[in-house]
């Protein structure tokens, strides 16, 4: 673990829950500044709600984030939008708007949020597209993309503002193998080319270990497992094992609770009874 101080983020004892839904129950984690994290588990362990924390739109009901030497949840509304504007961020829907041009799509962020003239924000526009690949597609509308090519514009409307931080919220969902891989790759050659710090969430352990520094895995409201990926693929801990195995059953379980079979059964079938 690096000192404290040399971490972008640190996030220390983060407990949330919605209503009696204790989704996090003491979150320690950290990530170093230049490095691509991931943030692994299984649907619905959370991973969404600690970006959303991060980000500033939860409140944690105890425990801190540190980012870059502020507490998230202490700052006001001037130091959320200053805090925001160096976040990126990349959703599993990619969430372009339908009705505008892929360069508008770039360009959004930058006219919002900025005041640079048309000119600058044109040539931004291209290198942030020349980037994923796709400058000859600008003039494309989001409908005329492949979900691949989709992926690339969110992400490259997501590091459109050079952000010190870009999350990626299941990056890999819904793709095909190859652009899976292509869309990885952007991810870490982006991170390392803009000398920023990223974190993919993420349930897709085979690809996110292939490209990340370090990786976290939550399970239960708690970190169970960090380490590199080789650290992680070796992991001693059952849920860990199960995940990165995807073995249909262990410490989560394949069989939603339920009764006994036999006693839900109608007819006498002695073998189900046992
Ligand atoms: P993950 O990103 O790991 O799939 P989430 O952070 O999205 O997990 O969700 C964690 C848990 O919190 C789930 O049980 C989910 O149903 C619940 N949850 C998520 N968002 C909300 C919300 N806005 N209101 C109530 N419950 C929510």
């Amino acid at each position: 673990m690096p000192e404290r101080g040399a971490a972008l983020i640190e996030v220390e004892d983060l407990h949330f829950a919605y209503n009696a839904n204790r989704v996090l129950r003491g979150i320690h984690l950290t990530v170093p500044r230049g490095k691509l994290v991931g943030i692994l588990g299984v649907s619905g362990a959370g991973k969404s709600t600690l970006l959303r924390l991060i980000g500033g739109q939860l409140r944690p009901q105890r425990g801190r984030v540190h980012f870059d030497g502020r507490i998230v949840h202490e700052l006001d509304d001037a130091g959320l939008y200053q805090l925001r504007r160096e976040i990126g961020m990349m959703f599993q829907a990619g969430g372009l708007f339908s009705d505008i041009s892929v360069y508008d799509n770039i360009a959004f962020p930058m006219r919002e949020l900025t005041d640079l003239p048309e000119e600058v924000i044109h040539d931004l526009v291209l290198m942030k597209l020349h980037a994923v690949g796709l400058r000859g597609a600008s003039q494309l509308m989001p409908n005329e993309l492949s979900g691949g090519m989709a992926r690339r514009v969110a992400l490259a409307r997501a590091i459109a503002l050079d952000p010190v931080l870009t999350m990626y919220d299941e990056p890999f969902a819904g793709l095909d193998p190859i652009s899976l891989n292509v869309i990885a790759q952007l991810i870490r050659r982006l991170n390392d080319a803009l000398g920023a710090t990223s974190i993919v969430v993420t349930y897709d352990v085979p690809e996110t270990l292939k490209v990340v520094d370090l990786a976290y895995f939550i399970h239960d409201g708690v970190v169970v497992a960090s380490g590199t990926p080789d650290e992680l693929r070796n992991s001693p801990d059952p849920a860990v094992h199960q995940f990165i195995h995807a073995k249909p059953d262990g410490p989560v379980a394949f069989h939603y609770p339920a009764p006994a079979f036999g006693n839900d059964l109608r007819l006498e079938t002695p073998s189900a009874r046992s």
